[in-house]
């Protein structure tokens, strides 16, 4: 049996360490094969962009953790993907498969909103490494010379959250440097209301962060649909021009090329639509996990949000996948169970935890608590969770995810 997996990230990476304890090596091949031939812990974007982290220090190289668990790995971009044939193709090789992982994340839709950027428009993003350090170069110009800023969300985004944390990191950077005054934020967002995050809200979180937006003199505009981001300003379908000389709106996201491209293999958008168990609604012996799985979002609104898929779901999804892969081989009960959402939010000069099972309501368990012994638990968190990964110690305990 030959077992490849497209994607070297959360999904990815989590799947194949699953997969490989669950079956012999010399019997189960399996193969990961990424772009990207770094593991990079993406919810550390907002500290990279901000100048706290490089890119070298949140992430490791794949091939040597694979190979330790006999797992092979290829560094390739997949350009096809032949579902009929059970075939995947990069620039130089065809593989195949007997049973393929989908743990591609997502493609940025900048194409959604005029001048989203940033290589091709005035705005900036933090949804991938490239996007990131663009953010951060530009970002410590414009610290030196500050101006107006609009941070948010653009309509039909699904991972709303890094927006929040970089409006609060760059609130939080500008007093300290005593600029806080030069600078006017405000923050556009999709979501009906603050705290929204594509999930209906999380207890109390609205009235927090309503309290929070106001002590820090953030304007907020809600249900707002950014229509065309210019060098100078953020338009809103309503007619509002917000100025803006800094403007980071973070765009809808769209399945990758490869797979919305596939016949018969992904919706419109480009995800992949799944059972509970994680397995293809047509295809057997094709299983995604992550953002590149179709989820709808849990409400329709006035301007559309979309579910988010956060790291620790993706977790969640990679291992109910494993196990139903594992037993689709050896014979065994499968596998499925409601998503949770654990997550710690960086605030600047603290941080919030939030959690909620299940992540859709309604739900059994919600808490939602701050602090500054968040953040810390964030920073320990991400060195955590790359030691983790790298040495393929993805069935930890149950109090860490
Ligand atoms: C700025 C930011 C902050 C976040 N913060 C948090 C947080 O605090 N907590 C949380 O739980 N979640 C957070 N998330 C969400 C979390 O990062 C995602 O849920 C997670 O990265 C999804 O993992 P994935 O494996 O599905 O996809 P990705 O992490 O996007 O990885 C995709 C993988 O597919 C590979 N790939 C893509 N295209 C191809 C191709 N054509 N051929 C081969 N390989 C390909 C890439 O190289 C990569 O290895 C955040 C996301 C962002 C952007």
């Amino acid at each position: 049996m030959h077992i490849i997996i497209i994607g070297g990230s959360f999904g990815g990476l989590t799947t194949a360490y699953e997969l490989r304890r669950r079956l012999p090596r010399g019997k189960h091949e399996i193969t990961v094969i990424a772009s990207e031939r770094r593991f990079i812990f993406i919810p550390s974007l907002p500290w990279v962009a901000m100048g706290h982290k490089s890119l070298e220090d949140i992430s490791f190289d794949l091939e040597r953790p694979l190979n330790a668990k006999g797992i092979n790995f290829v560094n390739a971009a997949v350009t096809e993907i032949d579902a009929q044939a059970r075939q995947i193709k990069t620039a130089t090789e065809t593989y195949t498969y007997d049973t393929l992982v989908i743990a591609t994340g997502h493609r940025s839709a900048n194409e959604a909103v005029p001048g989203l950027g940033p290589f091709d428009g005035p705005g900036h993003s933090l949804m991938s490494p490239p996007e990131a350090m663009e953010a951060r170069e530009t970002l410590a110009a414009f610290l030196a010379n500050p101006g107006p800023m609009v941070i948010g969300a653009a309509p039909g985004a699904s991972c709303v959250g890094p927006a929040y944390e970089f409006l609060f990191e760059v609130h939080h950077a500008l007093k300290r440097r005593s600029l806080a005054h030069k600078a006017p934020i405000t923050f556009v967002t999709p979501e009906p209301f603050l705290g929204h995050f594509g999930v209906g809200g999380f207890g109390k979180i609205r009235q927090y962060l309503e309290g929070e937006l106001e002590e820090r003199d953030m304007r907020y505009h809600t249900s707002a649909a950014v229509t065309k981001i210019t060098d100078s300003s953020v338009e809103l379908a309503d007619g509002k021009v917000v100025p803006s000389q800094y403007s980071l709106i973070l765009p809808p996201l769209a399945g990758i090329n490869p797979v919305a491209e596939a016949k018969g293999l992904a919706n419109p958008k480009g995800f992949v639509p799944v059972d509970a168990t994680y397995r293809h609604q047509n295809f057997d012996n094709i299983y995604a996990v992550g953002v590149a799985v179709a989820m709808p979002p849990v409400e329709d609104l006035p301007v559309p949000v979309n579910f988010p898929k956060t790291g620790h779901m993706t977790e969640q999804m990679a291992k109910i996948a494993a196990k139903n892969i594992a037993a689709d081989i050896q014979g065994g009960e499968k596998t499925s169970h409601d998503l949770m959402v654990e997550c710690i939010m960086d605030m600047g000069n603290g941080g919030a935890h939030i959690f909620a099972d299940p992540v859709r309501p309604p739900r059994n368990r919600t808490s939602f608590s701050t602090g500054k012994r968040w953040l810390m638990a964030k920073k320990v968190f991400s060195r955590y969770y790359l030691w983790k990964m790298k040495h393929g110690a993805t069935n930890s305990p149950k109090w860490v995810w």
